[in-house]
């Protein structure tokens, strides 16, 4: 396979790529060289196949992390906003 990166940009402006996959955050696409781009709304970042799994593995991490707290949270604030007020009213009008 050809590596088409454009010689007009030697600075590590990478060329056509070919891309794998996108949604409403943003799109990753892979350079012939086989460095990977994930384009974000206001950026880009170029990645090695093994740090692209590596940020594939730490997203991972950080959802399963997301979701117990997420879950949890809806219980615990409601709780914990019906009993301060609830301790600082009884104190107020003692
Ligand atoms: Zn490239």
């Amino acid at each position: 396979m050809d590596h088409q990166h454009n010689p007009s940009n030697p600075g590590g402006a990478h060329g056509p790529a070919l891309p794998l996959a996108s949604n409403s955050v943003g799109a990753v696409s892979l350079c012939n060289c086989g460095v990977l781009t994930l384009h974000l709304s206001c950026f880009s970042v170029r990645l090695e196949p093994g740090a692209f799994q590596e940020l594939h593995k730490l997203l991972g991490l950080a959802l399963h992390e997301l979701r117990i707290p997420a879950a949890a949270r809806p219980e615990l604030g409601a709780s914990a906003a019906e009993a301060e007020p609830t301790i600082s009213h009884g104190e107020a009008l003692h």
